[in-house]
């Protein structure tokens, strides 16, 4: 086993959260160590443009601003490491925390920054399409189907907010689901429903993602009944998949303290989880958002709530020392005091 790696400020993951969590951290001097895990930079590094991330006139490059926010990390005094973290101690001070390397990493402080991921059907043509027309975020690419068709999988509260975001831009929404019923919430069902640019396709699902190859682009899905097996196709420009994220928790879950789908419980109007020391930003903890800017802006949350426990805990640890000093020292005089009175008696 090598030394272990200490640092006042651990952050778990490299999307934008993590990176802005250590551009903070390494402003405030804590000198933070960033493990970048098995996605370097993120969610953002598998999409194309980005067109909603502030200080940008244009369209920029999904990887290409996750390596201007490695860079700037990198530049302000983070040490950015290549490893995945496999196990964590957050019984302990300082807090542990292992990685696939071998390598043992202790600290003061954790951010962890692990992200989610979309759910996917799983299918070949999926994969093919990724960023090509298929899509796990309305909020995102939704712009780019001005007056277009567009299908939506799933029929939980996600998929019928994006049908319904998406009416802003698209000429015609199709929601698709496995069932003859939703299970998103009444006052979104009634609006969907009544909704003239979108009609929904009950007990089906999708078979196929159909499109052309070069350049790549999708024309619709061939699509399945769930009660029968017969398939028809569906015409649509872009196919946005609604079914559900995961956060990357599993490695947390028996320490800190998680809500329903998994996500990490933090306090109110804080990234403080249910253990003091160790914070949570970005879509491992947010269910409603899920941008890049708001897992930016926790970031920046999580590194400074991080050097608050750290001023606090030194002041403390000053305090306790000087109240130390100052008993040594009442004892010192009282010590002399006595030898002063026996001196005089003699
Ligand atoms: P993520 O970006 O998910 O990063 C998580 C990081 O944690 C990764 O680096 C991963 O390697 C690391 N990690 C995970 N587990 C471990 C571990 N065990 N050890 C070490 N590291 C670990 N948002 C927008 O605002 N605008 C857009 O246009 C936009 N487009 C999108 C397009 C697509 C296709 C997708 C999928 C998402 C898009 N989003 C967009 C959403 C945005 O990408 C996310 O909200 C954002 O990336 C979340 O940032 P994060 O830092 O919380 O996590
Ligand atoms: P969800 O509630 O789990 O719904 C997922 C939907 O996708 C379900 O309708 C499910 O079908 C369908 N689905 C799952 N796997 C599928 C597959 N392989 N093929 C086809 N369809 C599939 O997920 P969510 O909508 O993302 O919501 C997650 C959580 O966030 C929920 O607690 C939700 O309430 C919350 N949320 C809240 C708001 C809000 O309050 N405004 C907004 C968004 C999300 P079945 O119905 O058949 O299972």
């Amino acid at each position: 086993m090598r030394d272990a790696k200490h640092t006042r400020l651990l952050i778990i993951g490299s999307g934008p959260a993590g990176y802005t969590a250590a551009i903070y951290g390494a402003r405030a001097m804590l000198a933070p160590i960033l493990v970048c895990g098995i996605q370097p930079g993120g969610q953002l590094t598998i999409t194309t443009d980005v067109e909603n991330y502030p200080g940008f006139a244009e369209a920029v490059q999904g990887p290409w601003l996750m390596q201007q926010m490695q860079a700037q990390a990198a530049h302000v005094g983070t040490e950015i490491i290549s490893d995945i973290i496999t196990g964590v101690d957050f019984s302990t001070r300082p807090l542990r925390m292992k990685g696939d390397s071998g390598q043992l990493y202790t600290a003061d402080t954790v951010i962890i920054a692990t992200g989610a991921q979309a759910k996917w059907l799983g299918l070949a043509s999926e994969e093919k399409f990724q960023g090509f027309g298929v899509s796990a975020c309305a909020t995102c690419d939704g712009f780019f189907y001005r007056d277009k068709e567009v299908l939506v999988v799933g029929g939980g509260n996600t998929a019928v907010e994006e049908a319904l975001f998406l009416t802003n831009f698209a000429k015609s929404i199709t929601l698709i689901h496995r069932r003859d019923a939703l299970r998103c919430e009444k006052i979104l069902e009634q609006r969907l429903l009544a909704h003239d640019k979108i009609s929904v396709l009950w007990d089906s699902e999708i078979d196929e993602i159909l499109g052309n190859a070069n350049p790549p682009s999708v024309t619709g899905a061939r699509v399945r009944s769930t009660k029968t097996g017969d398939t028809h196709e569906v015409r649509g420009d872009g196919i946005f998949i609604a079914i559900g994220h995961t956060p990357a928790t599993e490695l947390f879950t028996a320490q800190l303290k998680t809500r329903a789908g998994g996500y990490l419980v933090t306090d109110a109007n804080s990234t403080a989880t249910s253990i003091p020391g160790v914070y949570a930003a970005g879509d491992v903890t947010d269910d409603i958002y899920r941008q890049a800017i708001t897992a930016a802006g926790m970031g920046c949350m999580a590194a400074l709530e991080a050097e608050k426990f750290l001023a606090a805990q030194e002041t403390g640890k000053r305090e306790t020392k000087n109240r130390e000093a100052g008993k040594r020292e009442t004892k010192n005089r009282e010590a002399g005091k006595r030898e002063t009175e026996k001196q005089v008696a003699d």
